[in-house]
């Protein structure tokens, strides 16, 4: 048996993170991971979703630089070129998640974790204690048992891809469904999206679900709501015949399923510690990540709550502090969480939504605007901006900021920072524009 004061059971943005900030407060801490250091961001997440970005936006730029005067020659797209030099990226920040820790102080065992009792833990027959354990073991894709199912993949497949399907279908119209559909179709793929509901991205405001369906249609995606996949059956030339409710049928080369995921609680043997999960294998925690067990919290994905990096790393060194630090308080405040959705046109967004807004204040009041970029202005692609800033009360503090539209990624981090201070709108007409940009019709919204 080896007696650690902190354990972290994963080794992803949650498990890293705390473990990290542990071992400086002190502790003697160790981090278990089964599978590559850096967690479903590093591995097959925000990190080679950013770089798919990043080339479909280059095959875009080419595509515009003729408004600009440029004769573009013929280009040539190579997938099986930027897949490698994609996961070799990937792999040399497996190798820095290892040094960083190493650096740290944290020791690192490989291999998968499962609960003896509350502060014991088993890896390959070995076995680890510790006051303290946090569970950080993030989700995987949940695929629908549709018939034929196993015929498709999942945003993990997807990453694995070694060619670029010409054709195919992606089921859902969440965050994963709509990067993925959108990065495919800018990279030349007909892409297919079939969505069972009305809407995509189905809990954003309004203005964004709109305006990206609107724009994706325009870019040449086939959006099909209300529909649902009935079976998928492999054809003897290795296409893929998808049959959707009402009849329609498509051929494909691939279809990603990007329907949402579950914990990876399952296998860990949670009875022994006197824990238990609910039917996506959630772990329900208080504000200060404590499970319903002494000495054992859970952090990121497996919580259910905000299924994003910056929010497992940020509970994750709060539980340190809180741990290590004797920062009795130190808690993550899960309100107004700014978030991302690198689409194309990407969107950014923090706050209410105008319906939530309405719903739990009384007096709202909603600016908006809606322009092309000047970016667009020599290009014969003219995606459209739309920004939306809700105000709520007599002071008319702003509640919601949301924004669909070229530097939407990269603009909002800044005003997250004013929505969550309690910035009224007046603050925003007090702050001098920046020009040229978009971002400046932020502060210039009548
Ligand atoms: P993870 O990072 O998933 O880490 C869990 C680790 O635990 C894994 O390495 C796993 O192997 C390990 N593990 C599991 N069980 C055991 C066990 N029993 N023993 C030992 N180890 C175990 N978020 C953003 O903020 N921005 C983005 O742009 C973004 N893009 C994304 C794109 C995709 C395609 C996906 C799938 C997710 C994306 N996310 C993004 C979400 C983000 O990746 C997660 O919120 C984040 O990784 C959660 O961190 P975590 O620590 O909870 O779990
Ligand atoms: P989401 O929960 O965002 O979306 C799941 C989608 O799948 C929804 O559109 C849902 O439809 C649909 N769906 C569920 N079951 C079925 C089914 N049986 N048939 C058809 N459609 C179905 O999950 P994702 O997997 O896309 O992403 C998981 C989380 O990862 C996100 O919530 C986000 O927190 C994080 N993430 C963050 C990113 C970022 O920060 N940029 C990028 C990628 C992921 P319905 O709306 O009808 O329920």
């Amino acid at each position: 048996m080896r007696n650690y004061d902190f354990i972290a059971i994963g080794g992803g943005s949650g498990g890293v993170a705390s473990a990290r900030r542990a071992a400086e407060y002190g502790a003697r801490a160790l981090v278990v991971e089964a599978a590559r250091l850096g967690g479903t961001c590093v591995n097959v997440g925000c990190v080679p979703k950013k770089v798919m970005w990043y080339a479909a936006n280059l095959a875009q730029a080419m595509r515009d630089a003729p408004g600009y005067g440029f004769t573009v020659g013929s280009t040539h797209f190579d997938w099986p070129t930027l897949k490698a030099r994609r996961d070799a990226y990937v792999l040399r920040l497996n190798g820095i998640y290892a040094s960083m820790l190493d650096k740290a102080g944290v020791d690192v065992v490989r291999g998968f974790a499962r609960f003896v009792d509350a502060h014991t833990i088993e890896v390959d027959g070995e076995r680890f204690s510790a006051p303290h354990i946090v569970i950080a073991t993030g989700g995987r894709p949940e695929v629908p048992d549709t018939p034929g199912a196993e015929f498709g993949i999942d945003s993990d497949g997807f990453f694995a891809l070694e060619t670029q399907p010409r054709r195919v279908a992606v089921v859902g119209a969440g965050y994963i469904a709509v990067e993925l559909a959108g990065v495919l179709n800018a990279l030349g793929s007909t892409v297919h999206m079939l969505v069972r509901g009305p809407h995509l991205l189905r809990p954003f405001d309004a203005m964004l679900r709109d305006e990206l369906g609107a724009q994706m249609r325009e870019d040449g995606v086939d959006l099909r709501f209300g529909t649902r996949v009935e079976a998928v059956t492999r054809q003897a030339d290795g296409s893929l015949r998808v049959a959707c409710d009402g009849g329609g049928v498509l051929e494909v080369d691939a279809l990603v399923w990007a329907t949402g995921r579950r914990a990876n609680t399952d296998r860990l043997r949670l009875e022994a510690a006197g824990l238990s999960a609910d039917a996506r294998g959630m772990v329900a925690t208080d504000a200060f990540q404590n499970t319903g067990v002494d000495g054992i919290y859970a952090i990121g994905d497996i919580t259910g709550r905000a299924e994003l990096t910056p929010v497992a790393i940020a509970a994750g060194r709060r539980l340190a502090a809180r741990l290590f630090l004797g920062q009795k308080d130190s808690k993550l405040d899960y309100d107004t969480i700014p978030t991302v959705v690198f689409s194309h046109p990407p969107i950014g967004t923090v706050g209410l939504t105008e319906e939530e807004a309405r719903a739990c204040h009384e007096q709202v009041k909603v600016y908006g605007t809606r322009f092309t970029g000047m970016y667009h202005a020599l290009t014969e692609h003219r995606p459209r901006t739309s920004m939306k800033l809700i105000c709520a009360g007599a002071d008319e503090r702003i509640v919601g900021a949301h924004v669909i539209g070229e530097g939407a990624d990269e603009m909002l981090q800044g005003f997250a920072v004013a929505v969550k201070m309690g910035a009224r709108k007046r603050d925003f007409d007090d702050t001098i524009a920046i020009h040229p940009t978009s971002a400046e019709e932020f502060v210039t919204l009548r």
